[in-house]
């Protein structure tokens, strides 16, 4: 790839979700590639945040991007509101977009549930902000977890609409590129403690269903222990995992915290009660955990430190947006941009 954009919103606390779907898989594509880890915070403005919370909220995750290993000498680590392109090109991208394209995202029935009327505007119109976010800066790749795929797909079809639309008649028919998705590996898809069919979310309302990156390792035993199971037991094979979301769901963890396969660690634990397989996986959580979590602590103490590497990441995020930005004026013929 030779430009990877990826995006993480400052709601709620990061969770192990994150960090295996997300963040631990940035910090490897650092050394290949060039990469933007942006924290969205327009993103969150999408649903309700408490007031006073967002600044806060948004370092929170810079922390934790630098905390996973992403280096600020290789990778950008900005917010989103830093850089106005985004806005700019989201308005551009809702007006490429369909209705009948963006009433079709499971994420906002997902989010505005039974309620969907009193759902904000921004909510429905989510996917135009993140095509934007990854188009202003023309990235090629983008990881996502399984759950923004469909988000994904969407950007692809805004992109080439607007290839059409506005590219083709300026003679410059491929003027975004279409950007693909990097899902792939273990944690690609980490569920709820408490439903093995929910994915692990901050914005989930119970607290028990994630580990956040924050936990202190009691917390975690705890969260590990009383993580909801069948009446099973471990059983032998991947094949056995089928129709087992939660067990499944323990084993994935396992495997990916460990580096390890499912099956590997399905031949270590085979036949084993829940008890002891729970203990030693909030073992090996505890044991991968604690790094993350006590270099999160210092940056989090550093904040000045912190808001510098932000503001350096935004002026050379900016200086890749703003010539793309400067070439859609023109080819879309806003006045004064020829
Ligand atoms: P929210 O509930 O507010 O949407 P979230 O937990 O879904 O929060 P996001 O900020 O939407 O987190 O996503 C950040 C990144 O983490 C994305 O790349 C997303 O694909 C990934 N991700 C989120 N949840 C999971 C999960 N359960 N397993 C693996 N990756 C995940
Ligand atoms: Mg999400």
């Amino acid at each position: 790839p030779d430009r990877v954009f990826s995006g993480v919103q400052p709601t709620g606390s990061l969770h192990l979700g994150n960090y295996l779907g997300a963040l631990k898989k940035f910090a490897a594509l650092q050394h290949e590639h060039e990469c933007l880890f942006c924290i969205v915070d327009l993103h969150a403005l999408t649903m309700p945040q408490e007031h006073g919370k967002l600044a806060g909220q948004t370092r929170h995750i810079a922390a934790a991007f630098l905390a996973a290993g992403v280096q600020p000498d290789k990778a950008l680590v900005y917010a989103q509101s830093a850089i106005p392109a985004h806005t700019e090109l989201a308005w551009y991208f809702n007006c490429v977009a369909r209705m009948g394209w963006v009433q079709r995202m499971t994420q906002f029935k997902d989010k505005s549930g039974k309620n969907a009327e009193a759902a904000s505007v921004g909510l429905f119109t989510y996917p135009a902000l993140m095509a934007a976010d990854i188009l202003a800066y023309k990235a090629t790749h983008v990881p996502v977890g399984d759950d923004q795929k469909q988000h994904l797909e969407l950007a692809r079809d805004i992109a080439a609409k607007f290839n059409h639309d506005f590219g083709e008649p300026a003679g410059e028919p491929n003027f975004f590129p279409l950007p693909e998705p990097l899902i792939d590996g273990p944690g690609a898809r980490v569920m709820s403690l408490r439903d093995g069919t929910k994915k692990m979310s901050k914005s989930d309302p119970s607290d028990a269903s994630r580990i956040n990156l924050t936990d202190d390792p009691d917390t975690i035993a705890k969260k590990i222990r009383k993580a909801k199971t069948d009446t099973g037991s471990v059983p032998g094979s991947v094949e056995e995992l089928a129709g087992r979301p939660e067990i499944a769901n323990l084993v994935g963890i396992y495997s990916a915290l460990s580096d390890t396969t499912d099956a590997e660690v399905l031949a270590q634990h085979a036949g084993s009660q829940f008890g002891p397989f729970k203990n030693a996986l909030a073992d090996v959580t505890v044991e991968a955990m604690r790094p993350v979590s006590d270099l999160m602590r210092r940056y989090l103490a550093d904040p000045d430190e912190l808001d510098r590497i932000m503001s350096r990441s935004a002026d050379a995020a900016r200086a890749i947006s703003e010539p793309v930005m400067v070439d859609v004026r023109r080819i879309i013929g806003i006045h004064g941009s020829a």
